[in-house]
């Protein structure tokens, strides 16, 4: 595969669904994926990207910005809360805020700076023990506490059961936020995009369909 196929199925996927050409945008999932597969895509002219661990995108990604204006980069994986401040300083969006002890030091420390990246709420949509995310019944009151913090919160992120048909779990995230008022849906990834497409993501995060398999085991951090 890679980024002009994977692209081409994003338009094709967008037109399917009677969506607008670009209504999608697609983060390519870079992490552990070795430097030259990411300078090659950003070679092709994609500028999305979305890591998952804070201390490997903080040792590339200072660099590859200045080389490659215009990057938007996005933290898709867990996030600690005494590597915020990294964060913060690091990413343009964070996709998974779970929880309100992370919510309430995001919120200092944008007061801190007069500026936050755009927030996406995780949600646990299989209510896996093992899973991040907040779980769906906790939502609307976790969005509300978000927005008391004054959090710029754009959406919702979601990573349904592997063993489970993901479409249920992205209409269900859908529904959330539609009640919720949020526009942003970060659902579907290379194995199940075009299904979120179908069912109203605007933000993709696909990985191993654009790089290859991921070579290395997820480091901690
Ligand atoms: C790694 C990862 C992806 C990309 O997964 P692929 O299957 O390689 O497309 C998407 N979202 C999250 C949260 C991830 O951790």
């Amino acid at each position: 595969m890679g980024l002009v196929e994977i692209t081409a199925r994003l338009r094709a996927a967008e037109r399917a669904a009677g969506r607008a050409e670009g209504a999608v945008t697609l983060i390519a999932v870079s992490k552990i994926q070795p430097a030259e597969r990411v300078l090659a895509v950003l070679d092709q002219g994609q500028r999305v990207f979305g890591e998952n661990y804070v201390q490997e995108a903080a040792g590339k990604w200072p660099a590859w910005r200045q080389a490659y204006p215009g990057v938007d980069l996005h933290m898709i994986g867990p996030l600690q809360t005494n590597k915020a401040k990294v964060a913060v300083e690091l990413f343009d969006a964070i996709h998974t805020v779970d929880r309100p002890s992370l919510a309430e030091k995001l919120a200092r420390l944008a007061q801190g700076r007069g500026t936050s990246p755009q927030l996406f709420v995780q949600v646990n949509t299989g209510a896996e023990p093992q899973k991040a995310g907040v779980l769906p019944e906790q939502l609307d009151d976790f969005v509300a506490a978000c927005r008391m913090m004054d959090l710029p919160v754009a959406g919702l992120m979601c990573i349904p059961p592997e063993a489970e048909a993901p479409g249920p779990h992205f209409a269900l995230l859908r529904d959330m936020a539609g009640r919720n008022g949020l526009a942003g849906l970060s659902m579907g990834m290379s194995a199940d995009f075009e299904a979120a497409v179908a069912a109203g993501a605007t933000h993709i995060r696909v990985g191993s369909a654009i790089f290859g398999d991921r070579v290395k085991p997820p480091a901690a951090g």
